[in-house]
């Protein structure tokens, strides 16, 4: 059989609800579909590492693994950058963050490559010492819109990628089409990571460290229409995590 990096991905999380048919008043973990796809085609082979509320537990998913992805979904919590929700609907999912957060401590103390979508780039940043805007329309005056209920993934506006960066080396540097379906963004950077990539209205994009594959993007490569555009970033990574499973 070929040989395939092992990605370790993470999961959202779906409170107990008594009105579900299936699995009613249960907690489920879960991902979407089309993200799996999309690291399965760039040659990887994902391994779903749930939240077992155990660090132990996560180290040993870990071990297994030659890289990380960290996947969209709820909100990150204020509560781990030191903020109060502004609004209770913004309170964001804290048991996850926590789970994610370890993840990602673990993931960079063994050096593995990560990629943050969505998300996953707003929690990178946070595992960084950053912070985020809790909602970019009412923090940011004259934003661009940057979620719509309606157009949902078909919602694009346009980045700017610059140079130099290990984003510019994989996607080229100046403008690009992208999707948009976040409502909160990255405020204060990280330290240890810089902003490669920025829309009209300032709002950061994307973000990397100086060392290593380490790369959040706020947009989904992998609901992209045609040949899944801007895949480049899932081969890219994939790469990188081959080349870690040849090392180890
Ligand atoms: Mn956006």
């Amino acid at each position: 059989m070929e040989s395939r990096a092992n990605i370790a991905v993470s999961l959202s999380t779906e409170e107990p609800d008594d009105g579900r048919e299936l699995f009613k008043g249960k907690w489920l973990q879960y991902c979407e579909q089309e993200i799996l796809h999309a690291l399965a085609e760039a040659g990887g082979q994902p391994v779903l590492l749930p939240d077992l509320r155990d660090e132990e537990l996560i180290v040993r998913g870990l071990e297994l693994c030659d890289g990380l992805l960290l996947t969209g979904g709820s909100d990150v919590s204020p509560m781990v950058y030191g903020e109060e929700p502004l609004r209770e609907v913004w309170r964001g999912d804290h048991a996850r963050d926590l789970y994610e957060l370890a993840l990602v401590h673990e993931a960079l103390r063994e050096g593995l490559p990560v990629l943050g979508v969505c998300r996953g780039c707003q929690l990178l940043n946070v595992a960084f010492g950053g912070t985020l805007f809790q909602d970019i329309a009412a923090q940011v005056e004259g934003s661009l819109c940057h979620r719509d209920a309606v157009r949902y993934d078909a919602m694009r506006h346009e980045i700017e990628i610059s140079e130099p960066s290990a984003l510019a080396r994989i996607l080229g540097s100046g403008k690009r089409e992208v999707n948009s379906v976040h409502h909160q963004a990255i405020k204060d950077l990280g330290k240890g990571l810089r902003a490669v990539a920025f829309a009209s209205d300032g709002m950061i994009e994307a973000v990397e460290a100086e060392e290593g594959f380490i790369l959040g993007i706020q947009w989904h490569p992998e609901w992209l229409p045609g040949a899944r555009g801007l895949d480049e970033v899932f081969e890219a990574f994939v790469a990188s995590c081959q080349s870690r499973a040849a090392r180890a």
